[in-house]
């Protein structure tokens, strides 16, 4: 059930009671969960004075560090030993979180932004609206219901969360309202050939090599609807690439025409692996995702498999064989 804004008196009540504030994203950050981080942290020191920490995992892309107070942001947690208000983004499970769970449960209090079909409700006060392209949305929204204008700066950190999250508005999570929204973001005089060009067109000649490699590993079933690629440690390793370098994969998958279900699995460490799954129509790959207790959107979604790369592959290949009805 969606509860954005139900309680948007609540949040201000406990904005205004903490002077130190935490925000945190999911593990594997991707732009949606950057952008967000960084435009709620710009918010809340520009307009209401707080002392702001953003607190993600190491994995954090430097492709992001465009982005106005992405130095800031804070991988270390070894000298974070208690948590007073901690807000979450773009995560929709507290396992998920880029935090122990002992410092997660450390908090006094827990608010979750999110957008996620699958999101738990796991905080003190949820703030969940599905109908949102991205985090990034649901932010604008709740920065313009408590009465505040965005800076440029912020507005560039929400563009960045809403283009990504849409895959630069094509995806069906686009609605007459994300362009609103973007179109508001624009009239700040965000620089947008700087965000696009450092968003899309500054892949490293090593993911590019690696994307090649995994157009190479792709195995077609169903008359070639489903496209699956695995890419094992050796592969990361001959192309010296990084397991987050593997993400454009899956939507270069998807967009054979063909294609109506893509998934890429990739190593997390040797009892673990990673998959990501895409759809085109009439497809909703979040509960396949389920399934293994992972989650997303139907178009997009995810989860760990505790097997090695290869292992994982069967085992998600009969998942989608067995959802697709065979
Ligand atoms: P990606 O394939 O880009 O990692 O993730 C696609 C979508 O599924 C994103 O919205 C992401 O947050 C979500 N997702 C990916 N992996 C998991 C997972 O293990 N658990 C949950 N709950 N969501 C996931
Ligand atoms: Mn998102």
């Amino acid at each position: 059930m969606d509860t954005i804004f139900r309680d948007i008196e609540l949040f201000k009540e406990q904005i205004d009671k903490y002077e130190n504030i935490t925000l945190t994203a999911h593990v594997n950050p991707d732009g949606d969960s950057i952008g967000s981080s960084l435009a709620l942290a710009n918010f809340l020191k520009e307009s209401l004075n707080k002392d702001v920490t953003v607190l993600i995992d190491s994995t954090v892309s430097s492709s992001f560090k465009f982005l106005p107070n992405f130095d800031k942001i804070k991988t270390d947690t070894s000298d974070v030993k208690k948590l007073e208000l901690l807000i979450t983004l773009d995560c929709g499970n507290k396992d998920r979180l880029a935090l122990s769970e002992a410092l997660i449960d450390s908090a006094d209090y827990v608010i979750n932004i999110d957008h996620h079909v699958t999101n738990t409700l796991f905080g003190d006060l949820n703030f969940l609206d599905t109908k949102s392209s991205s985090t990034g949305e649901v932010i604008y929204e709740l920065i313009s219901r408590l009465g505040f204008d965005v800076s440029k700066e912020t507005a560039a950190c929400l563009y960045t969360s809403i283009s990504t999250d849409t895959g630069s508005f094509k995806y069906t999570n686009t609605t007459s309202r994300t362009h609103v929204i973007a179109s508001k973001l624009l009239e700040k005089g965000i620089d947008l050939e700087t965000i696009n060009i450092e968003l899309y067109q500054n892949t490293s000649l090593e993911k590019t090599k690696l994307l090649m490699e995994g157009i190479n590993q792709l195995t077609l079933l169903k008359d070639n609807t489903v496209g699956i690629s695995a890419i094992t440690n050796e592969i990361l390793d001959k192309f010296n690439a990084k397991t987050q370098d593997t993400e454009p994969i899956v939507d270069f998958i998807r967009n054979i025409d063909v294609v109506q279900l893509a998934c890429v699995i990739r190593p997390i460490d040797e009892n673990s692996s990673k998959v990501s799954m895409r759809a085109k129509k009439n497809i909703d790959v979040s509960k396949i995702a389920l399934v293994f207790g992972g989650g997303g959107h139907a178009k997009a979604a995810g989860c760990t498999i505790n097997a090695d790369v290869l292992g994982a592959k069967e085992i998600i290949t009969k998942e989608i064989l067995n959802y697709l009805g065979d």
